[in-house]
């Protein structure tokens, strides 16, 4: 049996183990990927620490993470499309294909997904295996530290371009990595005036670096007021709700022109009062966001990669291989970093001791 070194999440509670395991076989629809860059999502986070959300979503017992990019090392006997040596990702959600949400053109809602990595085996490991059906194929002059990046990029390009955007004001509330990513995609696609909003300095300087015009620090002035003050008074036209913190999505809605469209991407962990007269008296347009609508997103994501517009090198900035997990998990946790990376070159049965002098180890790529 191949082995290989895997992140597992073992058990129901924080943590997870770092440890050999088979490596999957793959069946006749799927692909094996061998994982040359991975990066953490907040949702790794979240599977790490071990929290409500965590306990309600996810299956234990494999290998998580769901951010990758690597080349192909096997295909399964139906597979065409895809050959052994392509760079590739994947989109992440596995759908039916024959629900109702499905057949009707919105599987990104399909009633029956599986999510690789979270209720799924997922890529923090040597080798992950992906259906055949969900892999998309990156151009082999994209660095795998960028092209790991594409499925929180889908998840802003989506939210972005969920309405119209052009000429228009748009307020990202919450620079975490994926309202960073929103600044570029915005900026990029033709909005007037992107206002950044957060209450971590750092987030604030990554988000001017990413190009936002007006950064506003929301923990010392009263947010609404502020986009007012850098809209003539009239609020923002678009508002994108990255923090799904109570106090900041009132914020936006209070903060949003008559006509506006809030679209909601960030996840509260409780409930959260709204004056509705916000929405239906400003005739304001509320969307959810999830995943990436499959597959005209990547389509749009891609289109905006080759341009090469949009400033990715500026988020990675920090690199780990996996065995040192804990400290990239602790980086993560502390809020002093953009995207961090997993590079997973050097990473194979028995040589942990080879990956930890290896001098890639912590790159600080652009701070
Ligand atoms: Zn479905």
């Amino acid at each position: 049996m191949r082995t290989m070194i895997g992140l597992v999440k073992e058990h129901r509670g924080p943590g997870a183990v770092l440890k050999e395991v088979p490596v999957p076989v793959i069946g006749p629809d799927e692909v094996l990927v061998r994982v040359v860059a991975s990066s953490i999502c907040g949702t790794d986070m979240h599977i790490y620490n071990w929290d409500a959300w965590a306990e309600k979503s996810v299956v234990t017992g494999h290998v998580f993470g769901h951010e990758f990019a690597g080349v192909v090392e096997e295909v399964g006997s139906r597979v065409s499309h895809v050959k052994i040596g392509d760079h590739v990702s994947a989109e992440g959600h596995m759908v039916c294909g024959i629900c109702k949400p499905c057949r009707t053109g919105r599987s990104h809602v399909c009633l029956n997904t599986l999510s690789f990595g979270i209720t799924a085996p997922g890529c923090f490991a040597e080798y992950a295996v992906v259906r055949a059906s969900n892999v998309i194929h990156n151009r082999p002059d994209m660095p795998f530290e960028i092209a790991c990046l594409q499925d929180p990029l889908g998840n802003a390009v989506q939210t972005v371009l969920s309405g119209d955007i052009v000429g228009k004001s748009v307020a990202i509330i919450g620079a975490g990595l994926i309202g960073l990513m929103s600044i570029a995609v915005a900026r990029a696609c033709g909005a007037a005036q992107v206002i950044a909003a957060d209450i971590n300095p750092y987030r604030l300087d990554m988000a001017h670096r990413m190009g936002a015009d007006v950064l506003i620090h929301s923990g010392e002035v009263k947010l609404s007021q502020a986009i007012r003050e850098h809209t003539n008074s009239e609020g923002a036209e678009v508002v994108l709700e990255m923090s799904g913190h109570p106090d900041a999505i009132r914020e936006g809605f209070e903060g949003a022109a008559n006509g506006a469209r809030v679209s909601l991407l960030g996840i509260p962990t409780q409930d959260v009062p709204l004056d509705m007269g916000q929405i239906i008296f400003k005739g304001i347009r509320v969307e959810g966001i999830t995943g990436r609508r499959m597959y005209e997103t990547w389509y749009q994501m891609k289109g905006l990669l080759d341009r090469g517009i949009l400033p990715l090198d500026q988020l990675v900035t920090h690199t780990f291989t996996l065995d040192r997990y804990e400290e990239a998990f602790e980086l993560m946790r502390e809020g002093r970093c953009g995207k961090v990376v997993f590079l997973h070159g050097a990473s194979k049965p028995g040589d942990l001791a080879y990956n930890s002098t290896d001098a890639a180890l912590q790159v600080s790529l652009s701070i």
